[in-house]
């Protein structure tokens, strides 16, 4: 009974040691191969060179008057910004921004959305 024990707790043992001597040989996958969908998109993007894939970026202001006003980039019809209107103010005043209809900050500066191409996602990877 005792040595019936001690075999099987020895083959439980061995088939663990024997799985990690296989991960150690092939070592771990590319997370790009393992990502699908959106992440995959993100990261053939970060691949091709576009750091910030989804605009998320903070921009600086321009000069911001109304025949040139701060262009932010989006993918839909609107976007919500936020604007720092002092450089030391710990507030932001948040805005809706709608295409085609610029708009003028509390502050003063003008703020417009450029319509940009949203990451495409090929069916492919599509689940
Ligand atoms: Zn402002």
């Amino acid at each position: 009974m005792a040595s019936l024990c001690g075999r099987t707790i020895f083959q439980v043992s061995r088939r663990t040691f024997s799985r990690a001597a296989v991960l150690r040989q092939k070592g771990f996958p590319d997370p790009l191969e393992l990502a699908t969908g959106l992440e995959k998109q993100e990261l053939l993007a970060r691949q091709a060179g576009n750091d910030d894939p989804f605009m998320m970026k903070p921009l600086r202001r321009g000069i911001g008057t109304k025949d040139q006003p701060n262009l932010v980039p989006s993918a839909f019809e609107s976007r919500m910004i936020g604007c720092v209107c002092e450089e030391d103010s710990t507030h932001v005043t948040w805005m809706w921004l709608h295409e085609g209809q610029p708009r003028r900050c509390e502050c003063g500066h003008w703020f417009k959305i450029e319509r940009k191409q949203p990451i495409i996602i090929p069916e492919e990877y599509m689940d």
